[in-house]
């Protein structure tokens, strides 16, 4: 029988529920760790198992019993935790505090002994404090102050241990020096011990038995050489990694996949003929009769020529074309299909029409076979897209006469659905297109997509699926010539046949931790949604998918009356549009959002945070958090300095938690996107 279970335990906040109908039994006598996103419940779990939660659902069972009706002092006596932040009464000794784990064992009539003087020394031994014994607990550094809350929870001499998040805000040798101990603590005295942690290769190097927890629910449990995968890596972090032997230990690493700085495969390398060291010494193929560079030169017009077609890669490849699982160099990765390998796909389109939707709005609908494969799962609002702007002459801003465009690089050829190309090469994309030369590489701007339509979709034009973007055209006079950036000078004259390649999600690969429009409201229930005209598109689309019984406000700023747009929402959200005319740009939404969230009454919120707390940093236009638990969620979008001022306002002024206040700088005033 386990020490702890947990039956079907519900916890909420507010009739919030976070952590849902679970079921755990924790193997006595090991570690466990329990790991997940921000937000998905773990520390909830961990008061709930600790009695600090009562249940709104199910039980937890200590030895057996239900932990509710047993006394607190039992226990105490039985369970030890040790919170994330824990506080310290002033002045005290590194001594004193960990005698207060003896309480438990105290009563009426059981004074301070000889017994709880010979665990205080234990616990001081074990955790390395011995020598700090008389010293203040606010003179030691984070790791020492650590390893005291851990000696007080170990004074206490339970036969369970909580600890929740132990290692946060220490650097790394703390952080192994910590989880050391508390190994040590399970090894040397089976101390059943419970950790919730945020590093997951730390947890999969001390964990015995790993729980990964996502949206409250249980998604993997095991030992970490069987938990710790790709797949569950991108389902409950969101994050695309690979996952090693840890060289160390043998435990698993997640090396994680960023954007940026990812090696580029040797194999496509080759296949351009470019080599880091020597050209490799191959065989020609039996009765070929080619030498090296001539296969590598035929590779290279395969690939291109297969990742040109739009349908069967083998197709339209003049010379025999590698297959899927083949490769173009021997001893090379395989090749496969992009759109079994790359989250982000680039979609061959044409303008199918175009409309005006107001005074500086058009909406253009572009159409093309590869966009079946354009979504983000069922998240209709994580869309966001690049366009690939092709060169214009100027190579930078666009006069209206003159911007008709050359051809666009190649470089994206291989990431269209059907093309063929090596794993590695999925990603770094964006490295390599930004490294080619300025006029041929053309401009790549950021928009949403406004609207999908699959194929056969009774408002489509023809066959294939479509999309709608909605461009803001902030075009200006120079020298009596208009102009402005390339993508709004592309919008501005687009006609039907035009085409145009456009970046975005892959639907076999993306769910709703696609990078996007980044709308996590978590358990809100009242929500504000305010921006300027760039954001109109992406704030129609979230009110369109709001489900009934969320309330707040809509607050969207335009140029003029004639840029207001029919908006529809089941949600009891109301929008409000606020057409600037000559006010500057940003100062009736700041005053709608003002009056809309009040600042509390003083003293009813104590933030004390000051400025650069709020900011980050003096450059940062883009912080989003994951969903979180509070009942109130705003998220802001548009010119980057207007957006920041509103945060600023929020967080600071009328007191928001800034995990509540998701903000996006779409543009800045002044500052070319690309
Ligand atoms: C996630 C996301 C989603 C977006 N969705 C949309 C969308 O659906 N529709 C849309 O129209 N825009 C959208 N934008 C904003 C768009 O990417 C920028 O406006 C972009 O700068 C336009 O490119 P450009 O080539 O026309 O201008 P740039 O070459 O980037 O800029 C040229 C000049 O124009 C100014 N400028 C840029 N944008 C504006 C503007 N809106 N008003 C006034 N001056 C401006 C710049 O400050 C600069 O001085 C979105 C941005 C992001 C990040």
């Amino acid at each position: 029988m386990a020490l702890l279970e947990a039956q079907d335990l519900t916890l909420a906040y507010d009739a919030v529920s976070i952590v849902d109908e679970l079921s755990l039994q924790l193997p006595k006598g090991e570690v466990t760790i329990i790991v997940g996103a921000n937000g998905c419940g773990k520390s909830t779990l961990l008061r709930g198992l600790a009695r600090l939660l009562k249940p709104a659902g199910g039980k937890v069972l200590l030895d057996g019993q239900d932990i509710h009706t047993r006394p607190a002092r039992e226990v105490a006596k039985m369970l030890g935790l040790l919170p994330q932040t824990p506080t310290a009464p002033d002045g005290i000794t590194v001594r004193e505090l960990v005698g207060r784990g003896r309480y438990p064992h105290q009563g009426w009539f059981k004074r301070w002994n000889a017994e709880d003087e010979a665990a205080v020394e234990r616990a001081m031994k074990l955790t390395g404090t011995t020598d700090l014994a008389e010293r203040p607990i606010d003179e030691l550094s984070g790791g020492q102050r650590q390893r005291v809350w851990i000696a007080m929870a170990l004074a206490q001499e339970t036969e369970l241990l909580l600890l929740d998040e132990p290692t946060t805000y220490l650097d790394v040798a703390h952080q192994l020096e910590v989880l050391d101990v508390i190994s040590e603590l399970n090894r040397t005295r089976g101390t059943t011990v419970v950790i919730v942690l945020h590093d997951l290769n730390l947890a999969a190097r001390y964990a015995d038995h790993l729980v990964a927890l996502k949206h409250g629910k249980i998604v993997a449990a095991g030992h970490p050489a069987t938990v710790v995968t790709e797949d569950l890596v991108k389902n409950v972090f969101g994050m695309p990694c690979r996952v090693i032997p840890d060289p160390v230990a043998g435990t698993p690493l997640v090396l994680p996949i960023g954007r940026h700085r990812v090696l580029r495969a040797e194999s496509v390398l080759a296949a351009r003929g470019i080599y880091r060291t020597q050209p490799p010494e191959v065989e020609p193929a039996p009765g070929s009769g080619a030498p090296s560079t001539v296969r590598a030169e035929a590779a290279e017009e395969a690939v291109e020529a297969t990742a040109a077609s739009t349908g069967d890669p083998a197709e339209g490849a003049g010379a025999p074309a590698p297959g899927p699982g083949d490769s173009p160099m021997p001893g090379a990765p395989p090749l496969r299909r992009a759109e079994e390998i790359s989250e982000m796909l680039a979609f061959a389109t044409r303008v199918v029409d175009v409309a005006s939707v107001g005074k500086n709005f058009k909406r253009v609908t572009f159409a093309g076979a590869d966009l079946a494969h354009f979504g983000a799962g069922d998240a209709p609002l994580d869309l966001r897209i690049k366009l690939m702007i092709p060169p214009t002459p100027t190579h930078g801003a666009g006069v209206l006469e003159n911007a008709t465009g050359a051809e666009l690089p190649d470089e994206f050829s291989s990431l269209r659905p059907g093309a063929l190309l090596a794993e590695d090469e999925a990603s770094g994309w964006y490295r390599r297109w930004l490294a080619l030369p300025e006029g041929e590489r053309g401009s790549m701007r950021t928009y949403t997509a406004r609207a999908l339509r699959p194929a056969g979709h009774r408002d489509n034009r023809g066959g294939e699926p479509e999309i709608d973007i909605d461009f803001v055209l902030h075009l200006r006079t120079e020298g009596g010539r208009l102009t402005g950036g390339p993508a709004t000078v592309w919008a501005a004259q687009a006609q039907l046949g035009d085409e145009l390649l456009i970046l975005g999600p892959n639907a076999a690969l993306c769910d709703a931790n696609y990078g996007g429009i980044e709308f996590r409201p978590g358990t809100a229930t009242r929500i504000l949604l305010a921006g300027d005209e760039t954001a109109a598109p992406a704030i129609c689309s979230i009110l369109e998918s709001l489900p009934a019984g969320i309330t707040g406000h809509a607050l969207i700023e335009v140029p003029t009356t004639e840029d207001i747009q029919g908006s529809s929402t089941r949600s009891g959200v109301s929008v409000q549009w606020l057409p600037r005319g000559s006010h500057p740009h940003g100062e009736l939404l700041a005053s709608a959002v003002r009056s809309t969230v009040a600042i509390p009454a003083a003293g009813a919120v104590v933030t004390g945070a000051d400025p650069e707390d709020v900011d980050v940093d003096e450059t940062i236009l883009w912080e989003t958090a994951t969903a979180s638990t509070q009942p109130f969620y705003a998220w802001l979008a548009g010119e980057a300095g207007m957006i920041k001022e509103l945060r600023r306002y929020l967080v600071r002024d009328a007191g928001m938690d800034r995990k509540q206040v998701a903000f996006m700088g779409y543009w800045r005033r002044g500052k070319s996107e690309g």
